[in-house]
């Protein structure tokens, strides 16, 4: 489903962020990338994402090589993947159910649209109760449970994930992996990019390690071992 293929990336700053890394994730996998900060791991999603481009190599997405296709195109193919990022970008001005419901507006979805999927993704975050609130009265974990839930609005078919628990403590750490998983047993693919070996060592999941922007280890049933 994805394949990066001998990807370099060079940043102008001439930073080698990646060096020749390869590899391909099914469809239905939980991958976990990790390394120490500066590792290359965001790089690596902003690639995919089509954010940033690479020097040299391909990154295949459903067999389109994602740096190919046409910008007025490109705004489609992300609605296949939801991206959970640490920087939360949620509105302030507006409520739980406004931000994920303006997602959709953007997309050009209609009133009926968004009063049956809005619900439908909070209850799945478990934020129903919350929708009227505005994430100035949220917790870190419901505010982060809020841009998981404008993450799923699209049923992308991919979620990626960079340092998700960001700041959050142990027990929402939790709650945000708790989700991940959840979305993976219902056939999402997920990504998750971190340097918390707590995470991932509770997990058991594919673990590819990233050093100095190099793949070091690719693990069926991973540890995180630096
Ligand atoms: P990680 O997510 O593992 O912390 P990054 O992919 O953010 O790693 O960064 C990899 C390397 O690339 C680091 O040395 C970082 O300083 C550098 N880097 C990241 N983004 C940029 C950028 N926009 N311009 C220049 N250098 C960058």
């Amino acid at each position: 489903m994805i394949i990066y293929k001998n990807i370099t990336k060079i940043y102008p700053s001439r930073t080698v962020a990646l060096n020749n890394v390869s590899f391909s994730v099914n469809k239905g996998e939980f991958v976990s990338i990790v390394g120490k900060s500066g590792a290359g791991k965001t790089t690596l999603l902003k690639l995919l994402l089509a954010e940033e481009k690479p020097t040299k190599g391909k990154v295949f997405f459903d067999n389109y090589n994602i740096h190919r296709i046409r910008s007025s195109l490109l705004c489609h193919f992300r609605c296949n993947i939801g991206t959970v990022f640490q920087d939360l970008k949620l509105l302030p001005t507006k409520t739980v159910y406004e931000n994920v419901a303006y997602i959709m507006e953007i997309m050009g979805a209609n009133k009926k649209e968004i009063s049956r999927d809005v619900p439908q993704v909070l209850n799945i975050v478990g934020l129903l109760d919350k929708s009227r609130s505005f994430p100035r009265e949220l917790s870190g974990g419901e505010q982060q449970r809020t841009v998981f839930a404008r993450a799923l609005i699209h049923r992308p078919k991919v979620i990626i994930a960079d340092e998700p628990a960001g700041n959050l403590g142990p027990y929402h750490t939790h709650d945000i992996i708790e989700l991940l998983l959840k979305v993976h047993k219902i056939g999402t693919t997920v990504i998750l990019a971190t340097h918390d070996k707590g995470i991932i060592n509770s997990l058991g999941k594919r673990v590819i390690t990233l050093e100095e922007g190099k793949i070091i280890r690719d693990e069926k049933k991973g540890r995180f071992i630096l």
